[in-house]
């Protein structure tokens, strides 16, 4: 049985990575009923990491019957929101102690650079749990002047029960917070599927769970495949809610899965985000903006700006920029620190990007720079810069969750705007202007759920984030997440 030695440089990671990973289920640490493991890999070098537990329907039963319990009649059911608040925040303060271990091991699990894990990741999720600490104690209902006579009304938010999660490999502890910190925030109680390609930190994540306080069964964390453990979570008749980030394809899926029994469901699924550049931009800042925000975590990033549009007269000059930038990147493993582009999370994956392009240089796209997998080792892919492309064409059309931006100039706005719109996703989109009037303009006649205006992938915890169209469904941070880890009870009293 492979476990990793000598690539983790903290103790606890090293510790971590040292022997096969358990389940969490109602506060201890189980394996699977099965029995079986499933292994987890370095896409740096395509080597084994270490096997974990692999969770499937019986696993995912225990699960559900722990939260329910926790959620019912544990002592979770009695915890204050002061005490709630109180014990995210220290889940924060933990989480930035062993901020190195939580990147090292996100670095090494998913591939990304271990420094950009700790910026980012890390950095991120702690900000995500301590602002969801904040709301913990601000979960109001309000009173209501009725109409019937001689009544009173108000309304209650309660946590809506047992929440299933279901999270991606592309930011693998940042989802788990985003999802984590609402529910529990609300008092909800959790069953957590992490992706099958990234399943550490949010196991790492459940250890300080436990070390925060919260109580047995509040948090389960079953890893496990998407077919197995994914499914019977989503189908499960005792969930209440089921939110999921990840593909359209299994959004749908899932929304199928949630019919059973009606559970509520909250989805933030695939992009193909136009990043538009206007001539009249500082094009300096929009370049530069153009390459991270297709480059960023190596391209798998659901709101990555991947059709990239520039004003005709400047489009030479900005694609050209982004040639140099994408061919001055350091590729190398994420544990390098000089890393700049990582691998990809997996084979799979790289094989999806890879054919994606393939595809479409048959297709007549043209490759300014990249367009192939790097010779060696590891799940490596070129950053690429495609031109020559057509509305109609795959690489415009679908999401290819890899450092792969296809660039179009425009002239019109309006038509511009048609284009950019013509999608079935609707989850961003960037602008580059210095005129005030276009900048507001385009942000009103794009659909997507965010608009980004000379600025590209800027995340807070309290700007909502989540798609029009087939992006998804609900939003997800600010005080809009709420929404989908509370009922509201209206109570009405004749006085
Ligand atoms: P995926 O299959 O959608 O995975 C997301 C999560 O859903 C994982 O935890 C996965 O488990 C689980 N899952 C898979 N099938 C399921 C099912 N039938 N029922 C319940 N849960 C299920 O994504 P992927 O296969 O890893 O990646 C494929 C493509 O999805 C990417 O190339 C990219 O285009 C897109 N993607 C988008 C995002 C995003 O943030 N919007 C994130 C990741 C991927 P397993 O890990 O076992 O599959
Ligand atoms: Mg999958």
């Amino acid at each position: 049985m492979a476990v990793a030695e000598g690539l983790a440089k903290t103790q606890r990671g090293s510790a971590f990575l040292s022997s096969p990973r358990k389940m969490l289920i109602n506060g201890e640490w189980v394996d699977a009923a099965s029995g079986k493991t499933f292994p987890v890999y370095n896409p740096a070098t395509g080597e084994e990491l270490i096997q974990v537990a692999e969770g499937d329907k019986e696993d995912i039963n225990r699960a559900v019957a722990a939260a329910r319990k926790a959620f019912e009649e544990g002592p979770w059911s009695k915890t204050t929101p002061n005490v709630r608040g109180k014990m995210l925040w220290k889940l924060s303060e933990l989480i930035a102690e062993n901020a190195d271990t939580f990147a090292e091991l996100e670095s090494l699990d998913n591939g990304k650079a271990c420094a950009m894990a700790k910026a980012v990741d890390v950095a991120g999720t702690v900000e995500h749990f301590q602002y969801m600490a904040g709301w913990a104690t601000k979960i109001d209902g309000r009173t209501m002047q009725l109409s019937a006579p001689g009544t009173f009304g108000f309304t209650l938010r309660e946590p809506v029960g047992v929440c299933g999660q279901i999270i991606p490999w592309n930011f693998p502890l940042m989802m788990a917070a985003w999802k984590l910190g609402p529910a529990l925030a609300c008092g909800n109680a959790v069953v957590l599927k992490p992706a099958e390609q990234t399943p550490l930190t949010a196991l790492l994540l459940g250890e300080m769970i436990q070390e925060a306080g919260f109580p047995e069964g509040v948090v389960n964390i079953v890893p496990g495949y998407g077919e197995t453990a994914g499914a019977a979570l989503s189908a499960h008749p005792d969930v209440d809610k089921i939110a999921f980030t990840g593909s359209t394809e299994v959004g749908r899926l899932i929304l199928q899965a949630a019919s059973g029994n009606l559970k509520k469901v909250s989805l933030e699924l695939g992009g193909k985000a136009p990043n538009i550049v206007f001539a009249d931009a500082d094009i300096g800042a929009a370049t530069a903006g153009a390459a991270m925000g297709i480059f960023f975590n190596q391209g798998q990033v659901c709101c990555a700006g991947s059709r990239l549009y520039v004003e005709k007269k400047e489009f030479d000059n900005v694609v050209g920029g982004l040639v140099d930038a994408a061919e001055s990147m350091n590729i190398a493993p994420g544990m390098d620190p000089a890393c700049e582009l990582g691998p990809l999370v997996s084979d799979e994956q790289l094989e999806r990007v890879t054919g994606f392009v393939e595809r479409g240089k048959e297709a007549g796209a043209e490759a300014l720079t990249g367009g192939d997998p790097v010779d060696g080792n590891g799940y490596f892919y070129k950053p690429t810069v495609l031109t020559n492309v057509n509305p109609d064409m795959e690489v415009v059309r679908e999401e290819i969750f890899g450092p792969v931006v296809v660039a179009q100039p425009f002239d019109d706005i309006d038509e511009l705007a048609r284009e950019a719109n013509d999608t079935p996703y609707g989850l961003s989109a960037g602008v580059w202007t210095s005129d005030i009037s276009k900048a507001h303009k385009m942000a009103s006649k794009l659909k997507a759920g965010t608009v980004w205006i000379n600025c590209y992938n800027v995340f807070d915890p309290h700007m909502p984030f989540g798609g029009y169209k087939q992006s998804g469904i609900g939003r997800e941070m600010g005080s809009e997440v709420l929404d989908l880890y509370t009922e509201v009870k209206a109570v009405c009293i004749q006085l």
